[in-house]
């Protein structure tokens, strides 16, 4: 499912003003779904709605459909704390791709893990899925590399394995201690900066909720990379504990839980009663 991404969006969203480097912080009553969830629902619609595979030429068409969904949806929730590039640039349907190396397609990406049969095809969707927003070499490895996380944790690959593939296809350092991260890590959405450390804290976890505890307290982009370890680890340990449920569920707007449930039933469920 994709419910990782977004808990992890909730969790982490009042500790993206108010940093934490305590990995035991409370979940916090303030807490709110925000635009990774927005955006990660988005990319679920786009998928519902055309779930063909692409070849490399077909990376520029199928970006347009991604586009409009995220235009669509920013017009749902405009005020979910969209960044002022992002704003701009959904709100003009004329405007051409953003070359921006931010980490807000990262923050999305993860239902493409689920959803294609090789880790080819998963490449080529997130990269298509990432460039009309951040048209951008860093922003677009950061957004495969969380992509092929999702895809290698869900399809039974081990821990080294992830790791291993990541480090040489994306050139990311996964094996630094996130006690050591932690101890000098700010506040930086920029991809190169941010998403190699979210990826880490599922790598260093021992379940979906440390994971989650483990991208908050690194003190930096608390929801977005909280958003990245949770759906990635969602995919690995395939449960999410009913405490964080119930925290979260109440807190995501209903039209995103229906077509992450939409996602859910026609994609992963789908999936599986079709081998
Ligand atoms: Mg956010």
């Amino acid at each position: 499912m994709v419910f990782g991404a977004v808990y992890g969006d909730v969790i982490g969203s009042y500790y993206e003003a108010h940093c934490t480097k305590d990995a035991d912080f409370e979940f916090h009553k303030e807490s709110t779904f925000t635009d990774d969830s927005v955006l990660t629902a988005a990319v679920c619609r786009a998928i519902l709605n055309d779930r063909s595979e692409i070849s490399v030429f077909g990376v520029a068409s199928r970006a347009k459909e991604y586009a409009s969904q995220y235009r669509q949806y920013y017009s749902y929730h405009p005020h979910a704390g969209f960044g002022s590039m992002f704003a701009a640039w959904a709100r003009d349907p004329y405007a051409g791709n953003v070359h921006s190396y931010g980490n807000g397609a990262a923050m999305r990406v993860v239902p493409v893990g689920y959803a294609y049969s090789t880790l080819e095809q998963t490449l080529l969707q997130a990269k298509a899925s990432c460039i009309a927003t951040h048209d951008h070499r860093e922003a677009i490895i950061g957004t495969q590399a969380v992509a092929a996380a999702v895809f290698l944790a869900r399809s039974g690959e081990n821990k080294d394995s992830i790791r291993a593939f990541l480090e040489k296809k994306f050139r990311y350092e996964l094996s630094v201690p996130i006690a050591d991260i932690r101890a000098s890590h700010v506040f930086d959405s920029r991809t190169s900066y941010s998403v190699p450390p979210a990826i880490i804290a599922f790598l260093q976890s021992s379940d979906y909720e440390s994971a989650v505890r483990n991208a908050v307290s690194l003190g930096g982009d608390a929801d977005t990379q909280a958003c990245i370890a949770g759906g990635i680890a969602e995919a690995y340990y395939k449960e999410i504990p009913d405490h964080i449920r119930r925290f979260c569920d109440m807190r995501v707007d209903s039209s995103i839980r229906s077509v992450l449930n939409e996602f859910y039933e026609q994609i992963v469920y789908g999936r599986k009663n079709e081998r």
